[in-house]
């Protein structure tokens, strides 16, 4: 048997859409195809603006310019997540402030933003963990009362909701993620979500180098030039051709990703009603995308066990992160506020089981199967 942990799915028109591109002979970005889908990106998510970038990295770095951090400012996020989250906000000289996550979501635990503010905090970052919605009325109100910025990492989020508003929509940006172990993709790909209007020109700018160029094309001002500072973040219209053909299909991949999902959902009642495993948690004011199908196992030990009792029987499962304020660098670069004790434990002991487009009801009986009857 062979049952890897993750294997892109592809809808089957990214070729022709791509040989489209190619036929119109425009390869740089911000073509035909990237309009298509920052417009899709909008009416999907109600977002003020949306641009494709190169990754969700590429979106987190231009947020981070577009919060004007100065060195020694703080940012606010959970530890139990991917570098991104936090290297975006280094770059920039800012001080990655980490706290503890809830125990039943794994997001950011909100009770504890307020305690870690300080004079120097510029900005909070939500981690949507495996699309289900961080509590962000009580995120935007904090950030409200102390005027920090709102940056949603939603890498993970696109098609979620919370309390009927898509991730993404809710703070003042938003990051989301292409990469091709997401639900949506392009290999490598992200977009930058703008809810703030004030903050959508800069936007721009930023992801064109620090030029105006964006605006000469609408034939907006007379002379193209450089006006910011910034990079080039956009991606080439190659990568949006492949896009739109998995844009066109979201709401099918979708509902197969939540189908998969259910079925391990049910499968792991009994395991989780002997006390064996903790089945993931979504609150009823959160509907998800079905991006991760997660357990939670007694310990570290049984962990490994249940990973190489998986792999001899050829089914590929991973666990994740190293908490960032445990990591070398981020010992150096970020500072942790009390014990993130559901930090620690979670990363010991939570592990990620295949979850793609192509995944029979039969293998994941076959996993059921193998995790019931292994010793591990
Ligand atoms: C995947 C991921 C990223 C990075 O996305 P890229 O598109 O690979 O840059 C950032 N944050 C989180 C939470 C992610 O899951």
């Amino acid at each position: 048997m062979n049952i890897p942990f993750n294997k892109p799915y592809m809808t089957g028109k990214e070729l022709w859409y791509i040989a489209q591109a190619h036929h119109n002979g425009w390869l740089a970005g911000d073509g035909g195809f990237t309009k298509k889908c920052n417009a899709w990106l909008e009416l999907r998510t109600g977002a003020r603006r949306a641009l494709l970038t190169h990754s969700c990295t590429a979106a987190l770095e231009m947020a981070a310019i577009l919060a004007d951090l100065q060195p020694g400012d703080e940012v606010i996020m959970p530890s139990y997540t991917f570098v991104s989250t936090a290297n975006a906000f280094v770059l920039r000289g800012a001080v990655p402030v980490f706290v503890d996550i809830r125990p039943d979501t794994l997001n950011i635990d909100e009770t504890l933003i307020e305690a870690a503010i300080t004079d120097r905090t510029r900005a909070i970052v939500p981690v949507h963990y495996a699309g289900v919605g961080c509590e962000m009325d009580a995120i935007m109100d904090i950030a409200a009362r102390h005027k920090l910025l709102v940056i949603e990492d939603a890498a993970q989020g696109i098609m979620s909701s919370y309390k009927g508003r898509p991730l993404g929509s809710i703070g003042h940006l938003a990051a989301l993620s292409f990469h091709e172990t997401k639900n949506i993709i392009s290999g490598e790909g992200g977009a930058l979500l703008v809810n703030d209007p004030e903050l959508a020109e800069r936007a721009e700018i930023i992801r064109e180098k620090g030029t105006n160029r964006s605006q000469f094309f609408r034939g907006q001002v007379d002379k193209y030039t450089w006006v910011d500072i910034g990079s080039s973040y956009l991606p080439s219209e190659l990568i949006a051709a492949f896009l739109w053909a998995q844009m066109e299909e979201a709401d099918a991949i979708t509902q197969c990703r939540l189908y998969i999902w259910q079925a391990y959902h049910d499968a792991f009642v009994d395991l989780e009603q002997r006390g064996k495993v903790v089945r993931p948690r979504v609150p009823t004011h959160c509907e998800h995308n079905a991006h991760m199908y997660q357990l939670l196992l007694p310990s570290l030990e049984k962990r490994t066990a249940f990973i190489a009792a998986l792999k001899t029987e050829g089914i590929g499962s991973v666990f994740h992160y190293v908490p960032l304020h445990t990591a070398p660098a981020g010992r150096h670069l970020g500072r942790a506020v009390g014990e993130l004790r559901h930090t620690l434990d979670i990363s010991d002991r939570l592990v990620r089981l295949p979850l793609w487009l192509g995944l029979e009801k039969y293998q994941i009986e076959v996993i059921r199967q193998v995790i019931a009857a292994t010793e591990w």
